[in-house]
């Protein structure tokens, strides 16, 4: 529960956040652009959270994605090493030469973040952990997220403000109505947890949709021992696609191009698996024993194969 004291201060400080975003926005003549997804934030409350979420010690590096006018950038600035700050927008990236003037620890480099090469971002980081902070344009969540997890190992945590509809995806559990294949793969890498919810009056211009601030925290070895990523992947997607068809035959469907409806059903059995349970009450677990199994009994000695030709 907060103090009644801190609600007039926090409040006063959003509305010059407000104040600020507004005239930043007018004065650099800034149409915002949905495609982007802009929405800035204005909450001091919100940007407190997503600080004390990120727990900077300084000596991070913290790459943000999207810092639009730069507000949580400068937060972000205040208690990290370094600051990375990724930004597609060309305009918006003029006007952060301004507002992050004051900050020589931020980098801004203007492109787009599904096509960087983390592998160079990683060079530029400072020697303590890098984290990733970000409010998320909506449209590139998921693939961000599995890019990041599955790319860039030395990102220890990702702190994102994300459609509060995905982030209960990403942490949802087996046989709950929000588990699917984002659930499996963000977990098959990472710890998640929701730190706050936060509402549709925090951002400016208003979003249509609730959000949340996810916070995942990369696991120090994957969730499961998978012989093949490729194949647990495939059996995952496989299980979800069609996920109101029994197992058996989603599995068959979606991997017929591999295994036969007769190997799935050996594998299933050979799992301990009923074969008309659906693909949505699995646990990670369950789904890496399949996809070991499938992997030993039918791939393992045509790759040893294909290895010594
Ligand atoms: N960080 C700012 C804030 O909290 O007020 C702005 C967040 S706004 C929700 C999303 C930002 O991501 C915008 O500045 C937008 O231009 C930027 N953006 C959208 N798609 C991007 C992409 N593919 N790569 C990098 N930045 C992107």
């Amino acid at each position: 529960m907060k103090q009644p004291s801190e609600m007039p201060e926090n409040s006063f400080i959003s509305d010059r956040i407000l104040a600020n975003t507004k005239r930043i926005v007018q004065e650099n003549q800034i149409r915002f652009q949905k495609k982007f997804g802009q929405n800035f934030l204005i909450d001091a409350h919100v940007l407190a959270k997503i600080t004390a979420a990120a727990d900077l010690h300084g000596d991070e590096t913290v790459i943000e994605v999207g810092p639009g006018i730069g507000t949580l950038t400068q937060e972000l600035a205040e208690g990290a090493e370094k600051v990375i700050a990724i930004e597609i927008d060309r305009h918006l990236a003029e006007v952060l030469k301004t507002t992050l003037a004051a900050y020589p620890n931020v980098t801004v480099l203007n492109q787009d973040v599904l096509g960087v090469d983390l592998q160079q971002v990683r060079e530029m980081c400072a020697d303590g952990p890098v984290k990733m902070v970000a409010n998320l344009p909506y449209n590139i969540t998921s693939p961000l997220v599995m890019k990041v997890l599955e790319e860039a190992p030395f990102v220890s945590e990702l702190v994102l403000m994300v459609q509060e509809e995905v982030a209960r995806r990403m942490q949802a559990q087996a046989g709950t109505k929000d588990y699917g294949s984002l659930s499996v793969a963000v977990q098959y890498y990472a710890q998640a947890d929701i730190a706050a919810f936060v509402p549709l009056n925090c951002f400016y211009p208003r979003p249509k949709v609730g959000s949340c601030v996810i916070r995942l925290k990369r696991l120090d070895q994957p969730a499961v021992d998978v012989e093949s990523e490729e194949i647990f992947f495939s059996v995952v997607r496989a299980a979800f696609n069609q996920r109101r068809k029994t197992l058996l035959n989603s599995l068959s469907n979606g991997l017929s191009e591999r295994f036969s409806k007769d190997q799935i059903q050996k594998t299933l059995a050979a799992a301990g698996v009923d074969s008309a349970r659906r693909g949505e009450t699995l646990d990670t677990k369950e789904f890496a024993m399949i996809a070991n199994i499938l992997y030993n009994d039918y791939c393992s000695a045509q790759d040893t194969m294909e290895e010594t030709t």
